[in-house]
Parts: structure tokens; C-alpha cells; sequence
């Protein structure tokens, strides 16, 4: 089974407008997502198009701040603050990358908790992983929702998430680990890597290595799920070699058109939650 994460996403995204039209009739108001853009990164702009794109097309109302390359923190932290308290802002993000003399820690800890669409605070970060509720990264999210299409019970599994970065390891651990999953975490020190795969029912790969994740390394009715994004001369490739790996396995997310397209949604998912939350 080849999971759709297209067809996943826009299924979510149809879900989130229903939902929204509804809060607007019962409490006359919607969501309000402001994104901070810093610079000229070429990929950065284009998931800032692409977040108010999709957010127009639910009905969030969405604005993009942007600032140039060379702008000073205390600009861009007072603009947070502000959107702090301004009520009709529901979730804020400010995209990543940052430029080198702004202070990503900084940044993020200026962000209200209860805005925070990228579950990237402290607080948001212990929430999750003491078992609360919390804003969840928007792409482990995503992946622990493909991984509920193909089984909703996770109970006893075991997975192995490799990768252990903040983005995405760790709170795709965490959410494993609330499902009862046996979690094994591996990153760049792990020795032998294949038999830990070997053994495992759901692997989740979020390294950034083109084509790590060999056939030989996964248990035949393995569940896949490929966060990686490698550019290479022969177009963009996930972090498993999904034409051997998908001949034996249960299912398994494509690169592209697997995870990708449910990062987005997830985000507008989290700012639908926020506004929930504040109006509720
Ligand atoms: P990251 O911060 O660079 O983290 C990579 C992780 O992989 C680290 O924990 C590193 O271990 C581990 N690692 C590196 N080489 C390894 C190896 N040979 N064996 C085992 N583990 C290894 O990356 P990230 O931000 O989590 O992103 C991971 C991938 O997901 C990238 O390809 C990125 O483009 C992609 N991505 C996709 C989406 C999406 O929407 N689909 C969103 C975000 C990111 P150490 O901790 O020991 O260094």
C-alpha cells in the first residue's frame, strides 16, 4: 500500500473548512494565522505562499510579515509580542531558518505557548511529552496521522524513529510512545542501524541521507514512513529507497506526495486548536 499524503492532506484540509464555517456562525469569528518571513530563501518563500495559500482556501485569515535579511531581533520580537496580544491573531510562526545574528531560541520562547503553531516551546515541548495537551509539530503530526490510515490500534508495536532532531524526531517519539508503541530512538551515533530496523513494525525515517533505509533492513509487513527530503541529480528522494523497500512491505509513505503535504495541513489543523482553545 502506497500511503497518499495528497489525498490525506486535502481530505484534513476539508475537514478544517467544515470546522471552520461552523465556529463562524457560532461565535461569529476565525482563525488568524500571522507568519513571520525573514529574508530571501528561496525554499522558505515558497512554504510562506503555500501556508497562506492553503489557509486562504479553509478560510483562516492569514498574513505574511517580512522582514529583509539584515532586519535587528529586537524588530522581530517586538512584532511578536504584539501579535501576543492582538486577539484576532490565533497562531503565530516565524519561519525557519532564521538569518545567523537572530537568536532561534529567543524567538520561540517570545511566542505565546497557547500561539505557538509549530509546537516548538518549552512549554508546548514538556507538554507533549508528559502526556498533555499541547501543539504538536506540524510534521510528526502529519505522520502519525498517515500512520493512523493504515492502523488505528499502535498498541505494543514496536517503531524505531530515526532521526532525534527537535523538529521532528523527538516529538514523532513522543507521540509513538503515547500510543503505547516501544520506541527506539537512533540518530548518527546509533551502531548498527540495519538491525535495529530489522526489528522493527514502523520505521520512521527523518535523517536527511538520500536512499538510507534499504529493503534489507525492514521486516516484511513494515509500516514506512519517509520524512527526508534529499535534492540529488535524480530529482528529490526520501530517506528510503522506496522503490526496493515498497515491494515488502504493509505501506509506505512516497517521496514526494507522502509527508509533505500534510505539514501544511497539520499547521492549519494547530491554528484551528488555538483558536478553539482561546475562544473556548
Ligand atoms: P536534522 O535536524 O538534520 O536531524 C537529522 C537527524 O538524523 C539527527 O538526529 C542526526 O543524528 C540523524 N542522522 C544523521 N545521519 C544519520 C545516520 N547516518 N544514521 C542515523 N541517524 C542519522 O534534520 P530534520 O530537520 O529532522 O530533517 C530530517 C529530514 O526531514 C530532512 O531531509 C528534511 O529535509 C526533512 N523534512 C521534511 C519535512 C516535510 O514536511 N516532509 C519537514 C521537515 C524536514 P545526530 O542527532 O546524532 O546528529
Amino acid at each position: 500500500m502506497i500511503i497518499d499524503g495528497k489525498k490525506t492532506a486535502a481530505k484534513l484540509r476539508v475537514a478544517i473548512k467544515k470546522k471552520i464555517s461552523e465556529l463562524k456562525k457560532s461565535i461569529n469569528s476565525v482563525p488568524g494565522l500571522s507568519v513571520i518571513l525573514i529574508g530571501e530563501d528561496p525554499a522558505s518563500k515558497i512554504y510562506v505562499k503555500n501556508k497562506e495559500k492553503f489557509s486562504k482556501e479553509v478560510g483562516i485569515n492569514s498574513e505574511i510579515i517580512k522582514y529583509p535579511q539584515n532586519i535587528e531581533q529586537n524588530i522581530v520580537l517586538n512584532k511578536i509580542k504584539e501579535l501576543n496580544q492582538n486577539n484576532k491573531v490565533s497562531g503565530i510562526l516565524v519561519q525557519l531558518p532564521l538569518p545567523k545574528h537572530i537568536d532561534k531560541k529567543k524567538i520561540i520562547e517570545t511566542i505565546l505557548p497557547s500561539k505557538d503553531v509549530d509546537g516548538f516551546h518549552p512549554v508546548n515541548v514538556g507538554n507533549l511529552s508528559s502526556g498533555y495537551e499541547s501543539n504538536v509539530p506540524c510534521t510528526p503530526l502529519g505522520c502519525f496521522l498517515l500512520l493512523k490510515e493504515v492502523e488505528s490500534d499502535l498498541k505494543g508495536k514496536h517503531a524505531i524513529v530515526i532521526g532525534r532532531s527537535n523538529l521532528n524526531g523527538k516529538p514523532m517519539a513522543q507521540l509513538l510512545l503515547k500510543e503505547n508503541c516501544t520506541v527506539t530512538i537512533a540518530h548518527s551515533k546509533t551502531k548498527n542501524l540495519k538491525s535495529e530496523c530489522s526489528r522493527a513494525d514502523i520505521i520512521i525515517a527523518a535523517v536527511g541521507k538520500p536512499k538510507l533505509v534499504k529493503a534489507d533492513w525492514v521486516k516484511s509487513q513494515a509500516i514506512v514512513i519517509d520524512v527526508g527530503i534529499n535534492k540529488t541529480d535524480a530529482g528529490i528522494v526520501g530517506d528510503v529507497d522506496f522503490d526496493e523497500v515498497s515491494k515488502n512491505v504493509r505501506a509506505i509513505t512516497p517521496v514526494p506526495g507522502g509527508v509533505g503535504p500534510m505539514t501544511i495541513a497539520c499547521l492549519l489543523h494547530n491554528t484551528v486548536e488555538c483558536f478553539k482553545r482561546a475562544n473556548s
